[in-house]
């Protein structure tokens, strides 16, 4: 991440970065414009000091010239014919003057430069170079020549009365005109000899005439070096000597070049600390301010920056949800005029009661949707999501509290029909019905669920009573007792309840689910209207009846399911009445499976029924045959299992195949168990009806073994009894058997039904039966259930010419 440096800091860089190049920008402009100013007036100054010392040098000239012309007039050298008494009167007044006007020599020089008088012997060069000049003219010329000194040189033509002409010579020295320009500009002024071009450094110079030598001489000792003539001349040049600061402008005293200099010094320490002092001000007016603008930026800055980060601050609310608290914290009255923070704050305000509502609108959906995914819209119950996670719940618990915890699964018997029949709208009122029952039936602390569709798992948690589940599951039978009443209709419902329980907090809630399922599973195989606890053989049965129904699900596409017949005889005469169809499994490693092995196993499956209608194909195909071959009033024997015989579409298909075959249903008998009978004693009576219009017969399996009595059959329209084989069995020995089977027979026969003794083993049951007129009877002793070659055989060798013939 980057460094974070505030707004205001920002904000402040910039203006003070701006800010410090305006200011640098300013001052030094204003420093400048102050050293040129000061320059000017230095140049100004100098300016003035050249013409004061031109107006003294003129000044002196004329003094001297006028004094010449006078002298002139006075000796009146124009009445004299030469200029030897002119001369004289030279040298007499030659000490008043040099007294008088500070002269220092005097020459008079006729036309050829010789002189005519001389203060001094020796002309210097310069005196007869503008001697020359001045009779060349015929004007006055003055000069100014430096050699140790700086002279003064006047000259004036002379002209006496025949014409000839001389020119007077008068040098002086400058130190007058010194004297009086330091009266005049208040400067200490000398004469300098500087030998140096005027680009190069400025060395080697010679002071000459000094006004005051004491400050001038250690004045000129600091001259740098490193100054060019060319810029003193320029500028002047800046000396300080003991804390003084001085100025020495100089001003070329020759015209022609010869190192010669009027230098004039300057105390300008007042003035330079006057200007210093100025500077100073500028620089700290120029601070001042730079920083009090800092300041002002800062603050002001501050303060934004600072409602900025109190918003950003504040952000964080929106995620947490607190968005009252959010506008309440970050809300801020604008000072008088409203800024962009007011405006961001603003939309933050607007996009927080937004939030908000969406938050609302949010959980209201939430609600509705846990509402839809825990609780059964139907029946008000918790549905399997809250079972989950009541069940964990329940279980975890048991951690903390000993006890056991229990799952009661629970399935209306027999709902699937009535909601066939009565329609949904009845069927969920009935399961409305059935929820409220159930929840009468347990403690608060237990939860009922709506597992799906007539299933309802209950949770009894926590109890020490191990017993508690039975009470509960008697109370629930108890309640159900009562009729349903649906329209004008009462219903009577069943249910069947399996258990579950278990004391391991580790338990899993699925499994503990699937047992109790399939121990209610094997309450209804019972039967019904009963309740049992899971055990592990439930769930070996369980497996092993996936594994049949699997299987035999491949055996009828693979062919491997056939019928034996077992022929039934009609004692009186011997005569082949029919025959009992009987199942048999080809199964490729078992070998022949017999019936009793899957068929209990498959009970209530939907492979059952398809096997049923299976065996009906294939018996109507048998009789067929066995017509076509020359028995026309054969009679085949079909076991029915409950439910197919229940199965709705029975009757149609069947009608279907016989008239497809164009048989009788005359030559079938349908042999049902007494416990398919009770089972569902309305739905049977239907449906024997409807078969029984059809012309079917009917026969009562295995009797003697259920609970049904005869007077019980009477209601029904049955035409054959058949005794169950165990009574057979045991006739000889046990005369408890024998007694049944006589009874039976009288029974039966008194109702003018037909009575059929299975399981014939022997010729002395044969016999016995015969001796009691039992009317037929069916066992290994006259067959074994036949398979379709053994039959042809039986048929051939056994049943010539329709009755039986026993070896
Ligand atoms: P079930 O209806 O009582 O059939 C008679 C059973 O007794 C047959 O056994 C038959 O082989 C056997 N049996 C006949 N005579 C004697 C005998 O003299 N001594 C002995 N010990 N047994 C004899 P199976 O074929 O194994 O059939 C067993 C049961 O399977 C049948 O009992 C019947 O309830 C059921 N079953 C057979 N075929 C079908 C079918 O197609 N559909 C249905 N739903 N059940 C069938
Ligand atoms: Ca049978
Ligand atoms: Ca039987």
């Amino acid at each position: 991440m980057r460094p974070f440096l505030s707004l205001p800091w920002k904000i402040l860089t910039l203006t003070l970065g701006a800010l410090l190049l305006m200011t640098v920008v300013l001052t030094s402009f204003s420093l400048v414009k102050m050293e040129q100013d000061f320059h000017l007036q230095q140049n100004k100054q100098l300016e003035l000091r050249q013409q004061q010392f031109n107006h003294l040098n003129l000044l002196l000239e004329n003094q001297l010239r006028s004094w010449i012309e006078s002298f002139t007039d006075m000796v009146q050298l124009r009445a004299q014919n030469d200029f030897s008494t002119f001369a004289t009167e030279l040298a007499e007044h030659y000490d008043a003057i040099s007294l008088h006007l500070n002269v220092e020599s005097m020459w008079l020089l006729d036309a050829k430069l010789q002189p005519l008088y001389a203060s001094v012997a020796e002309i210097p060069k310069p005196v007869l170079t503008v001697a020359r000049q001045v009779l060349a003219l015929q004007q006055p010329q003055s000069a100014t020549f430096c050699r140790l000194q700086c002279t003064k040189l006047v000259m004036v033509p002379v002209q006496n009365a025949s014409g000839e002409l001389a020119v007077v010579a008068i040098s002086t020295t400058l130190l007058d005109v010194l004297a009086s320009l330091k009266q005049g500009v208040g400067s200490e002024v000398a004469i300098v000899r500087i030998e140096s071009a005027e680009q190069s450094p400025l060395f080697n110079f010679k002071l000459l005439s000094l006004s005051n030598p004491e400050l001038m001489r250690p004045v000129f000792a600091q001259l740098s070096e490193a100054l060019s003539l060319q810029q003193a001349i320029k500028r002047g040049i800046d000396v300080e000597l003991n804390q003084q600061q001085y100025l020495i402008s100089l001003l070329p005293l020759l015209t022609q070049d010869e190192g010669f200099y009027l230098a004039m010094v300057d105390d300008i320490s007042k003035f330079a600390k006057a200007k210093q002092q100025y500077q100073q001000q500028i620089i700290w007016f120029a601070c001042f301010s730079f920083f009090l603008l800092a300041i002002i930026i800062y603050i002001s800055t501050l303060r934004l920056s600072r409602r900025l980060l109190n918003l950003a601050a504040q952000l964080p609310l929106l995620a947490q949800r607190q968005f009252r608290q959010f506008r309440q914290q970050s809300s801020h009255a604008p000072l008088i005029f409203q800024d962009e923070v007011d405006v961001l704050t603003q939309s933050a305000h607007q996009l927080s009661v937004e939030l908000e509502h969406l938050h609302q609108q949010i959980e209201l959906n939430t609600q509705e949707l846990e509402n839809i995914a825990m609780f059964d819209l139907l029946t008000g119950l918790p549905n399997r999501n809250m079972l989950q996670f009541q069940l964990k719940k329940s279980l975890a618990a048991l951690e903390r509290q000993q006890g056991a915890l229990s799952v009661l699964f629970l399935d209306l018997d027999d709902f699937k029909k009535i909601n066939d029949s009565k329609g949904h709208a009845a069927g969920d009122q009935l399961l409305v019905e059935a929820a409220s029952r159930l929840r009468g039936c347990i403690r608060s602390a237990d939860i009922a669920c709506r597992f799906g569709g007539d299933e309802f798992v209950l949770v009894l948690t926590q109890s020490n009573e191990l017993n508690y589940p039975y009470q509960v599951a008697d109370r629930i039978f108890e309640a159900f007792k009562q009729p349903i009443s649906l329209g004008n209709q009462l219903f009577y419902i069943s249910t069947s309840i399996g258990i579950s329980m278990t004391e391991d907090p580790d338990a899993v809630p699925d499994e503990l689910i699937r047992q109790a399922d399939m121990a209610m599973y094997e309450a209804k195989e019972q039967g019904g209207n009963n309740a049992l606890l899971y055990d592990q053989q439930m769930y070996q049965r369980l497996a092993q009846r996936l594994v049949l129904e699997r299987e035999i699900k491949d055996a009828i596409s693979l062919q491997q399911f056939s019928l034996s017949l077992q022929p039934q005889i009609e004692l009186a005469t011997g005569r082949l009445a029919g025959f009992e169809a009987l199942l048999r499994w080809q199964h490729p490693e078992r070998g022949i499976v017999t019936p009793d092995e899957f068929i209990g196993i498959l009970e209530n499956s939907p492979q059952m029924i398809e096997l049923g209608y299976w065996v009906f194909k294939r018996s109507f195909f048998l009789a067929k045959e066995l017509i076509n071959k020359g028995y026309p009033d054969i009679r085949i024997a079909i076991n029915l299992s409950a439910e197919q015989f229940l199965d709705p579409q029975l009757p149609v298909l069947l009608a279907q195949w016989l008239e497809d075959l164009n048989l009788s249903a005359a030559h079938f008998e349908l042999e049902l168990t007494e416990r398919t009978l009770v089972k569902n004693i309305d739905a049977t009576l239907t449906a024997m009806r409807a078969l029984k219009a059809q012309g079917f017969y009917f026969a009562i399996d295995d009797f003697g073994t259920g609970y049904s009595s005869l007077s019980y059959l009477k209601q029904m329209p049955v035409d054959i009894i058949k005794i169950d084989k165990s009574f057979v069995f045991g006739m000889l020995e046990n005369d408890a058997d024998y007694q049944i089977i006589v009874s039976t027979i009288a029974m039966v026969q008194k109702l003018e039904l037909k009575v059929v003794a299975e399981g014939v083993e022997n010729r002395a049951q044969l016999q016995l039966l015969r001796q009691h007129r039992c009317d037929y009877a069916q066992g290994y002793y006259f067959a074994r259930p036949l398979n379709d070659v053994q039959l042809q055989e039986f048929l051939t060798d056994k049943v010539p010419n329709g009755y039986l013939m026993l070896g």
